[in-house]
C-alpha cells in the first residue's frame, strides 16, 4: 500500500478514484484485514485528507454511492460517519479533550518520576517490548505516519491491558505521529478501547484475531485476553452544541485552518471574500512529518482559495484582514479552535449541522439518520 500522502486536494481525489476502482468493491468483506505497509490495500487510506477536509465527507460519500449504489456503499459510508459522530460528540463533550491533555501532561510527569513506567513506555514507543505485531506497529507508525484501523485497535488494547500503560500516553503517542491525527477520532477511540466511551465495554485484542486478520504475519504471545475495562470517577460532561454564525453580506476576510481546507465549498451566503488568511495550528507535540503535512495542506488550500476567490491569500499574520469582518469554517474542538482570533464569525457546513445533534450519545442514533444527513 502506498504510504506517501502528498498533501494536496488533487492527491486526495486521485486516492479516492483509485479506491473506488480497486479496494472499494470488496471493502465490507476485507476492511478488517491489515496486510501491512507492503501488502494489498483493503481500505481507502483517505483519512489524512478527510481529517483536514482537503476532500469532504459529503463528496466521498456521494462518490462511493454513485460507484456502488446505496447498498454496496453502506459499510464504507457508515465508517465515514464514525468520523462525523466523533467530531459531533467531542463538540458536545469538550472536556474529553481537555481532560486528555491534562492527563497526558500528568502522565509525562510520572515518566520522569517512575523508572519502571519510563522503561515500559520507552520499550513500547520504540517497538522493543518483544510482543509480535505490537513492536512492528510502533515502528510502522513512526516511520510512515499511518496505521490500519485494526492495527490501531490491537495496539491501543495491548498498550492499555497487557502493558498496563496509561491510555493518555498512548493517545499522545498516536497524536504526535499520525498523519490523520485528530482530537476527536483519536481521543474518543482510545477512550472507546479502554471502556471509557461506552462505559464498561472495552476492546480486547486477542492473539487468534491478530493472526487471522494479519494473514498470519503476527502471532503474539502473553496478551492479557481477560482484562477489566478502565473506569474514571467523572466522565466528560455534555454541553449544548454551540450555535454557528451567519456570514455577513459584503466584503469579508476568510480565515482557513487545518480542520477545513476546502474553502471553495463553504456556505458563505452573500459574503464576498476579499482576502484569505491561513492559520497553522498543529496538534500538540506533532512530529516533523505531521508538521510538514499540515504546512503543505494549508499551502495547497491557500493557492486554491486565492485562485477561486480572485484575491490575495497568505499566512494570517499582522493586519492581514484589514478592517473586514473575519469569517471562518467552524473549527471543532482542538488546536485550530484554540488558535482562532476573538470575534471571528464561524460558519458550519450543512453536513455537521445535520449530524452533530445526533452525536451526543452512542453511534447508533446517528447511524439511523445517515440518509437524512446525506440528503442535507
Ligand atoms: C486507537 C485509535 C485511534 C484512532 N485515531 C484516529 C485519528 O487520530 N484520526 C482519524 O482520522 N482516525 C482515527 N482512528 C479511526 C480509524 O482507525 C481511521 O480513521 C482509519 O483507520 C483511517 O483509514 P482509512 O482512511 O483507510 O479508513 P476507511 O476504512 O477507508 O474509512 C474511510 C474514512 O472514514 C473515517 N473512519 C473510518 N473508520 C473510522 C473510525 N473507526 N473512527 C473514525 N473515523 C473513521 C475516516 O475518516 C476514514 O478515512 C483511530 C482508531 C483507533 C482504534
Amino acid at each position: 500500500m502506498d504510504r506517501t500522502f502528498p498533501m494536496t486536494r488533487a492527491a486526495g481525489l486521485d486516492r479516492l478514484t483509485a479506491f473506488l476502482a480497486e479496494a472499494g468493491a470488496d471493502y465490507a468483506a476485507s476492511r478488517n484485514t491489515d496486510a501491512g505497509p507492503g501488502g494489498r490495500t483493503t481500505t481507502s487510506a483517505l483519512s489524512p485528507y478527510l481529517r483536514r477536509r482537503l476532500i469532504t465527507e459529503a463528496e466521498v460519500v456521494s462518490a462511493a454511492e454513485a460507484a456502488f449504489g446505496d447498498g454496496g456503499a453502506e459499510k464504507f459510508v457508515s465508517e465515514v460517519f464514525w468520523r462525523t459522530y466523533f467530531k459531533g460528540h467531542l463538540e458536545t463533550h469538550p472536556a474529553a479533550w481537555t481532560d486528555f491533555l491534562a492527563l497526558a501532561a500528568a502522565d509525562r510527569g510520572r515518566l520522569a518520576a517512575e523508572p519502571g513506567l519510563r522503561r515500559t513506555h520507552a520499550m513500547a514507543i520504540e517497538g522493543r517490548t518483544g510482543i509480535d505485531g505490537f513492536d512492528d506497529w510502533a515502528r510502522e507508525l513512526v516511520e510512515t505516519g499511518w496505521l490500519h484501523n485494526h492495527a490501531r485497535m490491537w495496539f491501543a488494547s495491548i498498550w492499555i491491558f497487557t502493558l498496563r500503560l496509561p491510555w493518555a500516553l498512548g493517545a499522545d503517542f498516536f497524536l504526535r505521529h499520525l498523519l490523520d491525527g485528530d482530537p476527536a477520532s483519536n481521543t474518543l477511540s482510545w477512550r472507546w478501547v479502554a471502556g471509557l466511551h461506552t462505559r464498561g465495554k472495552h476492546y480486547v485484542a486477542r492473539a487468534e484475531n491478530i493472526r487471522r486478520y494479519t494473514n498470519g504475519r503476527f502471532d503474539p504471545v502473553g496478551l492479557d485476553e481477560y482484562p477489566d475495562s478502565l473506569d474514571e470517577p467523572m466522565p466528560p460532561r455534555e454541553v449544548a452544541l454551540p450555535v454557528a454564525d451567519t456570514p455577513p453580506p459584503g466584503d469579508v476576510a476568510l480565515l482557513i485552518h487545518l480542520d477545513d481546507l476546502h474553502p471553495e465549498s463553504l456556505p458563505l451566503a452573500g459574503a464576498r471574500v476579499a482576502r484569505v488568511g491561513g492559520l497553522l495550528a498543529h496538534a500538540p507535540g506533532a512530529s516533523d512529518r505531521v508538521r510538514a503535512a499540515d504546512a503543505a495542506a494549508l499551502a495547497d488550500a491557500l493557492d486554491r482559495a486565492g485562485a477561486h476567490f480572485g484575491c490575495e491569500a497568505g499566512p494570517a499574520t499582522g493586519d492581514w484582514s484589514g478592517d473586514r469582518p473575519v469569517v471562518t469554517a467552524w473549527a471543532p474542538v482542538g488546536p485550530s479552535a484554540e488558535g482562532l482570533p476573538a470575534g471571528c464569525l464561524r460558519v458550519r457546513r450543512a453536513w455537521d449541522e445535520a449530524a452533530w445533534p445526533f452525536s451526543t450519545r452512542g453511534y447508533s442514533r446517528l447511524r439511523s439518520r445517515i440518509p437524512q444527513v446525506v440528503s442535507a
